[in-house]
């Protein structure tokens, strides 16, 4: 069973549109249980109906005619109920509807299994018999199971494979919303212009083509390409390999021959397909019959020819390449947005961006963070080789983007963006007034940085100081790790711009989602692993160079903080503090003449809630990422889109722990802060002010507002707020309330911008 299992997904896996995962699944079903039918409806949302969509067994030519009303026969029964329906004769049973195109007359047996999607159902998969029987519970297990190992293919194929006008409908792909997580904040409606990544067979989608011989010149020159490409390579490793090992080079040859492959690929151009199609196809289908061969050396050639097929198209998309014209207002998407594709658009025409893989630390996000261009990331449904020349919406403060919007929802994100610049230069005038409350109150507020952009925004905005500089982000633009002369010029430049306030400059912190190119760590649970200062204790040697040349920077200016990420135990605080002590003196010894920095804590990982007071003992300052923290203390990845929802520092459980760190670092000579995004919320800027935070940290562009905000109340009207919210269940509950309350207080304008949605 769990072989029949395995194959079916492999094969669906390799499915190019949802029409073929769906028959994949009818024949592949039909075949392992043995019945007479196998059929799959899926709900159409825009009509309430379950659609016939495939079958085996029924007639042919019902498919996508016949549909049912979600009240209406056993499938809408079986939808409803959300579980399955096992019959031995349906005829019989109440909800029984004779649908004559079908010609389902001629059965009895049946038995109905859900496709749920994350708690949504999506259609049902049905099998039949003539005779009446029941099916046996082996056999209904069987279909349960396999519904639950496809409904996220088939959910992804809905996305992602609507490639006509009557999928996309029955997949509701216009009009849709796809999520994703934030990657910076703002909003941008704009064209979609799809990067599709080169040669990655994967995402070519089929297009008509009314050129046909200009497709296939264009195909064979590329063909001729890859053929010189091989020969010339199979040439330069004559004295490497032996005979035998060049063999495959010649088969590579031949596979290319007009007479093979190639006629193929020219046959479905003939049949109207673009070139990049045609080849995706026939090469798709030739390596999928070897990945089903029991051969192991068969299988081996699926990989040959996939290769084979990728080289031909990088020639392809070459020629295309040339040919991108960026609209004004260009939403930029792609599988995996790179720096270097930022730079190929002109500034003034790059309003958005939508990457499917990556997350809010991609380096991509960061970068466009600091060029103010909203980003999602990681949206992995989203529908990618149907989106180029869509209009789109990309909603960066709720991490969703929806395609061809209805009219009324561009005019109320019109409406937002309007806002939203009115409120923002309304701002503009406090950057230069002090942080503090109606009653005096003062809570200083300072920014995060990473790239050198960072710092105009920043001081445009009047920050007091960076409570946050990811170090880890001229890593990430490098090469290899930056030598300690180029590490202390990029930190010089960090500190002397903000001198004489200070910048708190964080050590290393990769691993989790935050990789280095030349540092790779492929680990099961990246995020439970190898991070932070875990790494940088087992590599002293990065950490020594990281920090002198802090240190060195910090040279006649003494405004440098150093910040220590992941701290899980007081023996890495005392570990890391030996040895930035170590590199001190020994700057020192060499003649610099430098004050010893304050060194403080990241509270980020739980257990270092509960030793807050003794690791304060031992340093200047903490400073609560509450980004890790809301992930590790609920368990959601913060950068899976499929969990965002549950992710939220606004859970109670959330706010209760970081009013437990403000009550216990109250009674050490320790100062607190925090430097998640909750703190560039003027929702949570409020609470954390109210429990105690001595400053809070934040990315530039929201700091006017939250500044705002504090300028605006009392703080016993916080701290009134903040009474109620502690003893509320759920974040909805907590978000209400600060609602009423910022409502009360005519702080209205200065809740993040969003429509609920
Ligand atoms: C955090 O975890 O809240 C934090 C500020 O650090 P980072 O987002 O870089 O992990
Ligand atoms: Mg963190």
């Amino acid at each position: 069973m769990l072989k029949t299992l395995q194959r079916i997904v492999q094969e669906v896996n390799s499915a190019r549109s949802l029409d073929e995962t769906l028959s994949i699944i009818v024949r592949r079903v039909r075949r392992a249980m043995k019945t007479d039918v196998c059929s799959v409806y899926l709900l159409d949302s825009n009509s309430q109906s379950y659609v016939l969509m495939a079958t085996l067994g029924l007639k042919k030519e019902s498919v996508k005619q016949v549909s049912l009303k979600t009240d209406q026969g056993l499938v809408g029964y079986v939808g409803m109920r959300e579980e399955p329906v096992n019959l031995d004769d349906a005829t019989q049973h109440p909800n029984y509807v004779y649908l004559a195109e079908t010609g389902e007359e001629r059965f009895h047996s049946f038995l109905g299994v859900p496709i749920i999607h994350q708690r949504r159902v999506l259609g049902v998969i049905v099998v039949q018999h003539k005779e009446k029987r029941r099916f046996d519970e082996g056999e209904e297990a069987f279909l349960v199971t396999v519904s639950a190992q496809l409904a996220g293919q088939i959910a992804h194929s809905l996305a992602t494979g609507a490639t006509s006008q009557a999928d996309a409908h029955i997949n509701g792909i216009r009009g849709s919303c796809f999520k994703g997580v934030a990657g910076t904040s703002g909003i941008a409606v704009g064209t979609a212009v799809v990067i599709l990544p080169l040669a990655n067979l994967d995402t070519v989608p089929d297009r008509a083509t009314d050129d046909i011989e200009g497709e296939i010149t264009q195909f064979r020159a590329a063909l001729a390409a890859v053929r010189n490409d091989i020969h010339e390579v199979n040439r330069r490793l004559a004295q490497r390999l032996s005979e035998e090992e060049r063999a495959l080079f010649e088969a590579y040859q031949r596979m290319l021959d007009d007479s093979a492959l190639g006629q193929e690929v020219i046959n479905k151009i003939q049949e109207g397909n673009w070139a990049q199609g045609a080849l995706t196809e026939v090469i798709t289908r030739h390596a999928r019959f070897f990945e089903l061969s029991e051969d192991d050396y068969l299988k081996e050639r699926a990989t040959d020819i996939r290769d084979l097929g990728r080289r031909v198209l990088a020639y392809l998309q070459q020629t295309e390449q040339a040919e991108v014209e960026y609209p004004n207002q260009t939403i930029l998407i792609s599988e995996e947005i790179t720096p270097a594709m930022l730079g190929e658009i002109p500034k003034d025409q790059l309003a958005g961006l939508v990457s499917v893989q990556g997350s809010s630390n991609s380096h991509v996000a960061i970068l466009a963070r600091a060029m103010g261009i909203p980003a999602v990331m990681g949206t992995v449904d989203l529908p990618v080789a149907v989106l180029d020349g869509q209009q789109l919406i990309v909603d960066a403060y709720q991490g969703v983007v929806f395609n061809a919007p209805s009219d009324e929802l561009l005019i109320q994100y019109g409406q937002l963006m309007q806002a939203e610049e009115k409120l923002q230069k309304g701002l503009e005038h406090i950057a230069g007034l002090p942080s503090e409350t109606l009653d005096g109150h003062k809570m200083p507020l300072l920014v995060n940085t990473g790239l050198a952009q960072d710092i105009t925004h920043s001081l445009n905005h009047g920050a007091e100081g960076v409570g946050l500089y990811r170090t880890e982000v001229p890593f990430m633009i490098s090469e290899r790790f930056p030598s300690e002369g180029e590490q202390q010029a990029v930190y010089r430049e960090q500190l002397e711009a903000f001198f004489p306030q200070p910048v708190t400059m964080r050590t290393l912190d990769i691993g989790g989602d935050k990789a280095l190119p030349y540092f790779p760590i492929n680990e099961a649970n990246p995020f439970l692993g190898w991070r932070g200062i875990r790494i940088t204790l087992d590599h002293p040697e990065v950490f020594l160079v990281q920090v002198r040349a802090m240190l060195r920077a910090s040279e006649g200016l003494d405004n440098l903080q150093i910040m220590l990420p992941m701290i899980t135990s007081l023996t890495e605080v005392t570990e890391a503090t030996a040895l930035i002590e170590r590199a001190y003196h020994e700057l020192c010894q060499e003649g610099l003449s430098i004050k010893r920095p304050a060194i403080g804590v990241m509270i980020e990982v739980p257990g270092a809630i509960y030793q807050v007071t003794q690791i304060a003992r031992y340093v200047d300052f903490l400073s609560v990422g509450s980004n890790d923290l809301t992930q590790y203390l609920l368990a959601v990845d913060r950068n899976n889109p499929r969990v965002a929802g549950l992710y939220s520092s606004f859970h109670p459980a959330v706010l209760n722990a970081l009013y437990s760190i403000a009550q216990s670092v109250k009674h050490t000579d320790c100062r607190l802060s925090l430097c998640g995004e909750l703190a560039g919320d003027a929702r949570g800027a409020i609470l954390l002010m109210a429990m105690g935070y001595d400053s809070l940290s934040m990315n530039a562009v929201n700091l006017p507002r939250v500044k705002s905000a504090i300028r605006s109340l009392h703080r016993r009207d916080a701290v009134q707020l903040l009474d109620l919210v502690l003893n509320l269940e759920s974040s909805e509950q907590v978000l209400e309330q600060i609602g009423i309350t910022m409502e009360e207080l005519g702080l209205r304008q200065l809740l993040q911008p969003s429509l609920s949605l």
